[in-house]
């Protein structure tokens, strides 16, 4: 089963189900400041689960492009991309619980085949200290979901995060926690703004028995461990509660937002702890492996940031963005740049963004057309971008190289050099430093962006006095 086949399931399921189908928003959303890029399919949405009516009724449903750059530093692990496609259904009091749970179980084993031998999930378990009680209501509904699959699904409450590694979890098909299965605007119960709909959310997740447990993430592999055998694939969380001056309280219409990762149950259908082995990753990386003549197992990390970083960039670019030096701009081009430098690590030269691009273009000819339809300006755009960093890359390096030689942590200024000078983010200039070896000062950052903001002032003086 490939991308296209478990997207089509999906949007099949939920149709049976009588949800509308919506078209899906752009990476850019126009009048939200609160973020630069669209990063779920519930973003879009917040204005009607908060309690606005939504011209296409109360069951809805996506999928939806999402890009996160906050989760760059992740991209080389099995599972984080900074681009991926986000599946999502919604009611707006039109459904809760059961129906929920049920919808998303009924997705991923009748229809994707996944093993219900292999589904773990998590509750919300809790908060004595806020009166606010465990989510009983969903891990009973999971436990029926699995008595009728043959499986007897016990609980364990971890109650907090760092507690959760080292307590003896392993096998409890049921975890709950404190900290992390709740929705808000604001984050947990404690933070959630007055005025404001909340509640608790239910993770799923796939197990992976072969994938070795990594003890950094504590002794007990358990859902959220982070450890790579658990892959989270979807989340459904439940509005419920409307925090008011003096608590908690009832909300009168209970919505419901589930959020699936596509690419994760695609993996999962192929059996593939790896999320780039799926139908809309994997051919980039055959690409890159023909083009370097190097194998995707000697260079698994390097092939991860490439395929993320230019897919994502392909979408960005379709949808309006150019690389600049500012918000959405700045981020396109720090994917590109950190792109261009770990592809010049892989041994392959000027040119490659564009021609890993053309892949990644045809992957989504049919499920996106305005992808297809923005081809050359996303080709020319690649390659200009590639062209104008590559002048400067090498030479980047050997002065961040001859940098390290000093014998000193590295500064604002230093950072500011490899920007002006040779086209260095600073975010890549830091890395780089980390992977050298080289330490950077704590207000290195800071005295950057100083830097920046006087240039830029002084940029703008200048040209109003030229005008
Ligand atoms: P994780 O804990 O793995 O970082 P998350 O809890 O941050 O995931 P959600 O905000 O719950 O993710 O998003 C809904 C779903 O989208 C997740 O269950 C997961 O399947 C998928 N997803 C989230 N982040 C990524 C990512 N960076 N790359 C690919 N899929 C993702
Ligand atoms: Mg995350
Ligand atoms: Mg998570
Ligand atoms: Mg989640």
């Amino acid at each position: 089963m490939n991308v296209d086949q478990v997207r089509a399931l999906y949007l099949d399921h939920l149709i049976d189900h009588q949800h509308v189908i919506l078209d899906r928003a752009p990476l850019v959303l126009r009048d939200d400041p609160t973020t630069l890029f669209t990063g779920s399919g519930m973003q879009p949405l917040l204005p009607y689960l908060l309690g606005a009516d939504h011209p296409s009724g109360d069951r809805l449903a996506d999928v939806q492009p999402c890009l996160r750059s906050q989760d760059i530093e992740e991209v080389g692990d099995n599972r984080h991309t900074t681009f991926f496609e986000m599946l999502g259904n919604w009611s707006l009091g039109a459904y809760f619980k059961p129906e929920q749970i049920r919808l998303a179980w009924e997705f991923l084993v009748d229809k994707v085949g996944l093993d219900p031998n292999r589904i773990y999930v998590s509750i919300y378990s809790g908060d004595d200290g806020l009166g606010i009680p465990a989510d009983e209501e969903s891990a009973e509904i999971w436990r029926d979901l699995f008595a009728a699959a043959g499986i007897t699904a016990d609980r364990v409450d971890l109650v907090t995060e760092e507690r959760g590694n080292d307590e003896g979890s392993d096998g409890a098909r049921i975890c709950g926690y404190r900290d992390k299965n709740w929705w808000s605007r604001g984050g947990g119960p404690e933070t959630m703004p007055i005025g404001d709909p909340g509640g608790p959310d239910t993770e799923i997740f796939y197990y992976f028995p072969k994938v070795e447990h990594d003890p950094a993430y504590g002794e007990h592999p358990h859902p959220n461990s982070d450890g790579g055998q658990y892959l989270e694939i979807g989340n459904s969380v439940f509005m419920q509660f409307l925090r008011t001056d003096d608590g908690l309280a009832a909300l009168p219409r209970r919505n419901v937002d589930f959020g699936g990762g596509l690419e994760r149950i695609a993996a999962a259908a192929i059996d593939s702890p790896d999320v780039y082995r799926v139908s809309s990753l994997w051919p980039i990386v055959v690409k890159l492996e023909e083009l370097s003549g190097r194998a995707y197992a000697e260079e698994t990390p390097a092939m991860r940031v490439i395929a993320d970083h230019v897919r994502g960039a392909v979408f960005l670019i379709a949808d309006g963005v150019r690389p600049s030096s500012k918000e959405h701009g700045y981020v396109l081009r720090r994917l590109l740049r950190r792109a261009i430098r770990f592809a010049h690590g892989v041994g392959l030269g000027d040119g490659t963004l564009s021609t890993v691009a053309e892949v990644a273009v045809d992957i989504y000819r049919d499920a996106y057309p305005d992808i297809a339809a923005a081809r050359e300006e996303i080709l020319a755009a690649l390659a200009k971008e590639e062209r104008q960093f590559r002048r400067t890359l090498a030479k980047g390096l050997r002065e961040l190289r001859r940098l390290g030689k000093e014998n000193r942590p590295l500064n604002g200024s230093d950072l500011f050099t490899l920007y002006e000078r040779f086209g260095f983010p600073v975010e890549l200039a830091t890395e780089e430093a980390r992977t050298m070896g080289i330490e950077v000062t704590d207000g290195a950052r800071e005295d950057f962006d100083t830097a920046m903001r006087r240039q830029r002032e002084l940029s703008r003086a200048s040209t109003t006095m030229g005008a």
